[in-house]
Order: C-alpha cells, then structure tokens, then sequence
C-alpha cells in the first residue's frame, strides 16, 4: 500500500502514530501528481511550495499532540473554491490569471483544521457540463479508460481520487457534478441538502442549486469530511442554522428495517443492462441485510430536466454578468469603447457552452417569456420538491442509479447538447428539490468501468444515506478496486 493510497482515516492513523509525517505524504503525493496527471489531466494548478508549507506547519501541530482528522492530509480542491493567493479559474478562460485575496468558508475550514492543499481540479466551465469537455484548460480524462470522460462538472475532482493523487477533494453539485463523476471514477460523492454547507467563496453557477461536498475513497472519509465543511455559516444567508451530526457515530447502525424506496420512473427501459444488473443486485443486497424495499413514485420525474435547464440557465446568466473585464478576468485589449470593452472581453472570455447557457437563460428571463418559463419552472420545481416529500412520508431513502450508462467517450456527446443535458436525468431532481443524495460505488460494466448507486435523503438526511452507504460498502469491496494507472 503507497501512501497516496490510503483514505483520510487510514492516513490519520498513520500520522498520529508517526509512522509518517505529513511532509513525507505530501511529497509522496506531489511524486504520483507529477508521475501520472500528464495522461489525466485532474489538476488545472498544482501548488508543491505551499502544499509543503502547510505540511511543515501539520507536522509541528501533530508533534505538538494537535491533531484533527484531517490535520496533514493532502486533499485538492474543484477550481470553483476561492482560494487565497492561489488562482482560481472555475475551468474558464475568462479566470485564466484570477488570484483571489480570500478564502472561501469550506476552504478556510480545512486550513483551519490545518489540511494541505495540493492544488486546484479541472471542471467543465463554470460546472456547466457533464463530461468536464467545457474545461477551457482541456479534458479530464477517466482514469479507468482514458478515452473516457470521468464525468462533470467535478470530473478532476472525482478522476483524482481514482488516479490517487489527492487522499480526498471537494467538489460542488448544481444538478449531479458531484454524484454523476463519483460514479463514472469509483468513488464517494455526497451533495448535502441545500444550505447544509456554506456556499460563500464558492464561484455561483446556479445559486438556488449550488452545494459544496466531499469526494472521497470511501462513506467514511466521506462522514468525516462533510463533518468539517458543514455548518451554519454568516457569510452564506441560505446556509442553514441547524446543528452538525457526527456523522461518524451513526455509520455503523445497520439499515436492518430502514424502509428504502425504489422510484419507478428511474428503472425503465433504456436503462444500461450493466446498470441495471449492479442495481438488481443492490437492492437484493439491501433486502438480505434486513432493509425492507418498496416501489415509490415521484410523478413529476420527467419534467426535471427541462425545469432545471430554465432554472440554472436564468440564475446562470444573472450570475455571470459580474464578468465585464473591469475589475477583474479577463479584459480584451483592443476594444474601443467601454461597451466593446463588455462584448469582447465577454465574447473572448466564455467557451462555447457558457455563451449558450447565458443566451438560454437570458430568454427565459426575457419580459414576455418569463411567465412561460422562468415562473412555470418555478411551480414545476415546487412540484417536484412535493414529489419527494411525499415519497418521504413512506419511506426513509430512495436508491436510483447515479446515471443511466457507465462513463462515456470523449467527444461522443459533444455534437448534441441535449443528450449530454439528459444523462442527469437521475440526479438533477434531487437538487431541485433541495434534498441530498450520495454516490456509491456498486460494481462495473462489462468493459471495466465503474457504476455508481445513488441514495437520496430526507432534507438533512445526510446521516441516513451515509448509514445506508456504509452497510453496503461494508458488504461489497467495489470501493477497494483501483484504476489501472
Ligand atoms: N450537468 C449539469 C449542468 O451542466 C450539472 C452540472 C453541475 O452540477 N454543476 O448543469
């Protein structure tokens, strides 16, 4: 076992034990980013001078018998997260040479807790995407098949967990970012319920869906890091004043007469014969440990994906009009005029799907076409939030599969828009309706490439699913198989 194999806990052992300082580990991971990330592509901005400061300062916090669980581990952060002194592009040109001068509250959490910060993950632009090909710093690529995508918007932070060259990442979920390249790379991905963890110093893509969460190697590194970034927060208003759970504590409850509902719009037809089978064997795993399973219906499933996309795309295009070229980004040079100076730097700075994002959204925003779209959306979203609810009143969580294909090529989908946005049928509900949902591990197509079980929690639900999610990695050893790299 290498160092920069082991999970948080495992690390954690060692470093309390001094077996390792958290020098020699991060070195070790700065050597398998060095010897591996040219054929990935996870890392947009490796940071080894700071990341060995901070090591420096986590050993001399261990010697002096400080230690928290994620004191001198190496983790590497989405390049959404505003980090201080260290650029941060969000995967667009238009942040190419952004420095920001503060941390974000999730970022500061970590420092706090004094973890080492390796450097900063490829991601579609501004998390618009599924497939990370909207990066403007290039594809990632999956780490069990190279001609892969790792999935997106997180898709360096998920493809850096299989590659091993970051003990844990965060990564954000607008509609599935987190969860859906979880799945495609054989990791944890948890997106906890909106206002769960603070979103301030997070880059906004769709403010009423965004949420910050832990991308791991397995449910317990999973627990442990959503139990450091969670928590009300001042800075962030929608970030919810309810106290954090250990999450440690319940893991090893058992799901023995947990009620586990199976929504019947997410098993039809079309679904991958090799996802289907790993959720077969899901569920008949889950009935053997005791858990009682039950068809449920949330009715308004087939609308999610066109709400969202009248949703993210409107709050996109407010959200985005900060970047004009004047106090920072990127600013065209040879504009005459400050309105060209708005145009060119916006035309030149945005790739291709950011500008067809904020034209869509910018329509359904548009006066004459706002109560067709942006208010229906909004009556449909209540709907679908009302979905869950009720299913909710029957049972305690819903397993669905993450996507409806293991990962796909690089370029297969990059021709039709509307086939790369309907891959998120399964998880684009769960952030309309605010709730969580977490990505497990739960076996491999036919070609070797991982798939993915979701469980979907009640509004701060977050310990059931991570209970639910243990008893089954507990039972399966998927998490264990590594990327042949
Ligand atoms: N694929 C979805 C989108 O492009 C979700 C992205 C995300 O969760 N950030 O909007």
């Amino acid at each position: 076992m290498e160092i920069f194999d082991l999970t948080i806990h495992e690390l954690h052992e060692k470093l309390k034990a001094k077996e390792v300082s958290s020098v020699e580990a991060t070195r070790a991971m700065l050597d398998r980013i060095e010897a591996v990330d040219s054929q990935v592509n996870a890392y947009i901005t490796v940071t080894p001078e700071q990341a060995l400061v901070q090591a420096e300062d986590a050993d001399r916090r261990i010697a002096a018998g400080e230690i928290a669980p994620l004191t001198g581990i190496p983790v590497g952060l989405k390049d959404i997260f505003v980090t201080k002194g260290i650029r941060t592009t969000c995967g667009s040109r238009i942040l190419e040479n952004f420095v920001p001068p503060y941390d974000g509250t999730a970022v500061a959490r970590l420092k706090e807790q004094g973890a080492v910060i390796v450097g900063k993950l490829n991601q579609d632009e501004f998390a618009m995407g599924s497939s990370n090909e909207s990066s403007y710093f290039g594809p990632c690529k999956n780490p069990w098949d190279l001609s892969c995508t790792p999935g997106g918007s997180s898709g360096g932070s998920a493809a850096a967990i299989a590659a091993r060259t970051a003990t844990a990442t965060l990564g954000t979920d607008t509609g599935g970012s987190i969860r859906q390249p979880a799945s495609h790379c054989g990791c944890v991905g948890l997106k906890p319920t909106y206002g769960r963890v603070s979103r301030y110093g997070v880059i906004a893509y769709a403010s009423s869906l965004d949420q910050v969460g832990p991308l791991t190697r397995d449910v317990t590194d999973s627990a442990l890091l959503l139990g450091a970034v969670a928590g009300y927060d001042p800075r962030d208003s929608t970030s919810v004043n309810t106290p954090v759970p250990d999450y440690l504590a319940s893991l090893a409850k058992g799901v023995k007469g947990m009620k586990i509902g199976l929504p019947k719009q997410y098993f039809i037809e079309g679904l991958d014969p090799d996802v289907k089978r790993a959720m077969d064997e899901a569920i008949a795993l889950y009935q053997s440990l005791g858990a009682d399973i039950r068809e449920v219906s949330l009715p308004n499933t087939e609308y999610a994906v066109a709400t969202y996309y009248i949703i993210a795309t409107a709050e996109a295009s407010a959200n985005l009009a900060r970047y004009d070229g004047v106090r920072f980004g990127h600013r065209a040079e040879d504009a005459r005029g400050l309105a060209q100076m708005y145009s060119k730097s916006r035309a030149e700075g945005f790739g291709p799907e950011v500008k067809r994002r904020i034209m869509l959204g910018t329509y359904a925003l548009s006066s004459g076409y706002y109560d067709a779209y942006y208010v229906k959306a909004q009556k449909v979203r209540t709907l679908i939030q009302q979905d869950f609810l009720n299913a909710f009143k029957e049972v305690d969580v819903l397993l669905t599969p993450i996507a409806p294909t293991p990962a796909f090529k690089i370029a297969e989908k990059l021709e039709d828009p509307l086939q790369m946005y309907l891959s998120d049928i399964f998880t684009i509900p769960v952030n309309l309706a605010g709730t969580c949902g977490i990505s497990v591990p739960a076996g491999f197509s036919a070609a070797g490439l991982p798939i993915g079980l979701q469980l979907v929690g009640k509004p701060f639900g977050e310990q059931e699913i991570l209970t639910a999610a243990y008893s089954f990695e507990r039972e399966t050893k998927w998490h264990l198989k590594k990327a042949p790299l």
